[in-house]
């Protein structure tokens, strides 16, 4: 096995391993991260296909309020758009009873929502365009992480890395239950992690592309917000509003099904709204988070969603040198973009104050 040595090792290439990376950049460290993917950006997932606007299978929208984000899209030179809402929603989601649609009239959003010109996977490609190519290395999935007095040693399948300080940007469920530590992590992290909810990895993400947004011929806006099949969905058009599509959640339910009987239960519920124009889709594409092996994990018991998000033990690993991060350990908005990009920040911190 060959042997690799470095001062940090960050696991994950996800858009906290990224920012932690670019903030450490002139930071002097030899520095790699460890990527288990065979791509970047972890839940942040943009689909680019001919004819279609990139599509957004992982995180897509933000607010002004996600301050730190904000901050790093304008220091990147990243612009972005207000999500299109128009003026009316399908609204079905009163859980009992049959089915009832009304057509409900959207209020002005004071706080609106916003999406990455190009796609979310722009902020990907930004922050890895400024750290050198060899400091990522993909399709590496850590395995084991074993601890000695002066280093760590991780191992992967065909490699082992070593390093005096690892930051691990995995959500706090999957390092603690994929990840065979030697010696063992401290009892209350292994119960707290295991506990804590990885946002959105339930989730079924899906998209119909179209020439036109025909939903936008009419007071309609895209937006359904339903008990099901389809629980939300939103005009997904490019900000030149040039490529259509609509994007939107399907229930959880459905992650057993066959792809085609997905794809029947979406058309069947979105005829209801808007007649048979809805077959003449130029794609269609679905991601299932379930099935993601580097993203979801199953959970011992019942789980909230941000359960343990944010818990006050993720700053405090029981080892000096292996930090735990991603968005899920985030003080603010943890599960979102915004707290990836403060977890990034919050280690950064950590990393220059120990080493003072
Ligand atoms: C469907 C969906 C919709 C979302 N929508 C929004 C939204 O609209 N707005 C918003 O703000 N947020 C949204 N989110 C959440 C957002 O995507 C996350 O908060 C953010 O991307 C998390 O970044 P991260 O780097 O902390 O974690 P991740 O993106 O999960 O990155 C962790 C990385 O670690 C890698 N990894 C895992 N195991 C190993 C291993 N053993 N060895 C090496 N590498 C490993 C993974 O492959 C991954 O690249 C959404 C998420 C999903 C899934």
């Amino acid at each position: 096995m060959k042997d690799t040595r470095y001062d940090m090792i960050i696991l994950g290439a996800g858009l906290c391993g990224l920012t932690l990376a670019y903030l450490l950049r002139q930071s002097g460290y030899r520095l790699v991260i460890l990527e288990a993917r065979r791509r970047l950006g972890g839940r942040i997932c943009t689909q680019y296909n001919p004819n279609q606007p990139p599509i957004e299978m992982g995180a897509t929208w933000f607010g002004q309020k996600h301050k730190t984000l904000v901050k790093l899209l304008d220091e990147l030179g990243l612009d972005y758009f207000e999500q299109y809402m128009g003026s009316h929603a399908f609204y079905d989601a009163v859980s009992s009873g049959p089915h009832q649609v009304e057509l409900i009239p959207i209020p002005t959003d004071t706080e609106p929502s916003y999406r990455i010109k190009g796609g979310s996977h722009r902020l990907i490609e930004q922050l890895a365009l400024h750290l050198p190519s060899r400091q990522i290395v993909l399709d590496q999935e850590v395995k084991t992480i074993i601890k000695s007095d002066t280093h760590f040693e991780l191992r992967t399948s065909d490699k082992t890395y070593t390093a005096h300080r690892v930051v691990s940007t995995i959500p706090p469920a999957l390092l603690v239950s994929a990840i065979d530590f030697k010696p063992r992590l401290d009892e209350q992290i292994v119960d707290i992690a295991g506990h804590t909810h990885t946002w959105m990895g339930e989730s079924i993400k899906i998209a119909l592309s179209y020439e036109e947004a025909f939903w936008r011929r009419t007071s309609y806006s895209g937006t359904i917000i339903s008990r099901g099949p389809i629980t939300e969905m939103y005009d997904h058009s490019d900000e030149e509003h040039q490529r259509h599509a609509l994007v939107g959640f399907l229930d959880d339910r459905y992650v057993r099904a066959r792809r085609a009987q997905r794809l029947m239960v979406i058309l069947d519920q979105l005829r209801k709204y808007f007649g048979p124009q809805v077959e003449n889709f130029i794609r269609y594409d679905e991601y299932l988070w379930r099935d993601e092996l580097y993203t979801y994990t199953s959970y011992s018991g019942p789980m909230m969603p941000h359960q343990h998000n944010g818990h006050p033990i993720f700053n405090r690993s029981g080892w000096p040198e292996f930090y735990i991060a991603g968005s899920e350990t985030a003080k603010t908005y943890p599960g979102y973009m915004e707290g990836a990009v403060v977890r990034a920040y919050e280690v950064f911190r950590a990393i220059n104050k120990a080493a003072k």
